[in-house]
């Protein structure tokens, strides 16, 4: 891979109707991702890709797809099947599908759960080329025989590694294990770490690795601080932290929907009575339907909400580049939620600021960041301020700091004590209404022998 990068959309081997779409969505410039992948999924190899959300991941898979479909009178059976963790991304995925298929007339739908099943009968049994959904739905339309796979030709694999993390694990394979041999798999994923090369190893046909890392656009694009701070003086200096920095557009992250909602209100309390700030302040969290969650999804976008209190699961499905913003209210319990929720700020190489309120017992969490981004976060001056008037001599150490930065320990996760109103098992809770299956995992190592060569063009 010496090849040097192509610069420009035009240099690289796609069709007119795909560079008229391309212009006419703006983009001229192929990001990273797409630069590197582009060219060896149009030759049909399968793709082993480390890529954030925010780097132009989808459209790195989306694009050769799109310039490979045949139309549906020749192909009358789905042609590529997109899995995803969340229904935010399937969302997202769907809309960049539509939006790149300009000028070409494609079917692509969007199978998740929580979504209304006759619609996507109807759009399955009207027939699609294209399948964005989640494991757990389409397992679903797999045993309705809604959804049949003997015409898959691509799989992707999006958010690999949110996909194990919530434990579909079981699910993927099963849907694999119908999928045609001979298909073109690619996997993404913001970390490449034992179980996806577990999983790659075993469902993937010498692929090409290609590495966007997320810790290189984090360290190029988004300035990261943290704030030691004590449980009981978090809202306070949240409030300072607004003040001061006056986001342009910010999404505060709380662990549970408890949190979330408890933070919202006292945010709305906060911005009535100042009516001069015109803050409007929204929620989003797994105890709201569909369409009230798109619908806020909706209002970010179009910039009428100035302030988003978000869960993780759902949070991670925000695509907004607007966002100036990220605080975390709450640390999450692990660093790949971290970037993720970072990583939802300077998007496609806008400039953003992320905060975490660290708590006392929390410095081995700082510190496993820090490993995982290879930088160390800035600590930033409220702290001080905080650390100054309420450390105690137990917690301080002597220090005058209120974060020990304890030893890193593999596995070891926050404690209860550092967030009072938090239950960790909600956040699992949530994504368990996308698992209707708990089949058992099956292990197969393919020994396919693939044609390569072939290039599909419409
Ligand atoms: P993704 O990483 O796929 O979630 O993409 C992040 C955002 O960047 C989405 O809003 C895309 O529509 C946008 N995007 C993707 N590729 C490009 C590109 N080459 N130029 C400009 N914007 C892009």
């Amino acid at each position: 891979m010496t090849s040097p990068m192509p610069e420009h959309f035009s240099e690289l081997p796609l069709s007119p109707v795909m560079q008229r779409a391309l212009a006419q969505v703006g983009w001229s410039k192929p990001s990273p991702i797409q630069a590197r992948v582009i060219p060896h999924a149009l030759e049909g190899y399968d793709i082993l890709g480390q890529a954030r959300t925010g780097t132009g991941k989808t459209a790195s898979f989306a694009i050769p797809i799109l310039e490979q479909l045949d139309p549906l009178r020749i192909h009358p059976l789905p042609q590529a099947l997109v899995l995803v963790p969340t229904r935010e991304l399937a969302h997202q995925v769907y809309g960049e599908f539509v939006k790149l298929a300009e000028g070409c007339p494609t079917e692509v739908v969007e199978v998740a759960g929580g979504k209304h099943m006759q619609k996507q009968l109807k759009a399955l049994g009207h027939g699609v080329q294209v399948v964005v959904g989640t494991p757990g739905r389409v397992i679903d339309h797999i045993e309705r025989g809604s959804l049949r796979l003997g015409g898959i030709w691509c799989v992707v694999l999006d958010e690999a590694d949110r996909m194990l993390d919530i434990g579909f694990r079981p699910s993927i394979e099963r849907i694999l294990r119908r999928c045609p041999e001979n298909r073109q798999t690619m996997l993404l994923s913001a970390t490449l770490d034992e179980r996806i090369r577990d999983l790659a190893n075993r469902y993937l046909f010498e692929p090409v690795v290609i590495d966007c890392s997320d810790k290189d656009v984090s360290v190029e694009t988004i300035e990261q601080r943290f704030i030691s701070i004590s449980q009981d003086r978090k809202q306070e200096v949240l409030f300072q932290l607004l003040e001061r920095e006056q986001p342009p557009q910010a999404i505060i992250f709380c662990r549970t929907k408890i949190g979330t909602a408890k933070l919202h209100r006292q945010l709305e309390r906060y911005y009535v009575n100042r009516p001069e700030r015109k803050v409007r302040v929204e929620t989003i969290h797994g105890d709201m339907s569909q369409p009230q969650r798109d619908e806020v999804f909706k209002a970010l976008r179009e910039n009428k909400i100035d302030i988003l209190v978000a869960t993780d699961v759902v949070g991670r499905g925000i695509d907004v580049s607007s966002i100036s913003h990220i605080i975390n209210y709450d640390m999450p319990d692990e660093c790949d939620d971290y970037v993720h929720r970072v990583g939802r700020t300077g998007r496609m190489g806008r400039s953003g600021i992320a905060f975490s309120f660290v708590g006392k017992d929390q410095g081995y969490l700082l510190t496993e960041i820090e490993q995982r981004i290879n930088r160390m976060l800035e600590k930033d001056p409220l702290s001080e301020v905080v650390g100054k008037r309420r450390v105690s001599p137990a917690a301080s150490n002597g220090s005058g700091s209120e974060v020990s930065a304890s030893p890193r320990s593999a596995g070891q996760k926050v404690s209860g004590s550092g967030v009072g109103d938090t239950d960790p098992s909600e956040s699992a809770a949530e994504v368990q209404a996308d698992l209707p299956f708990g089949t058992a995992p099956a292990s197969r190592t393919l020994g396919r022998a693939k044609s390569r060569g072939s290039v599909r063009r419409r």
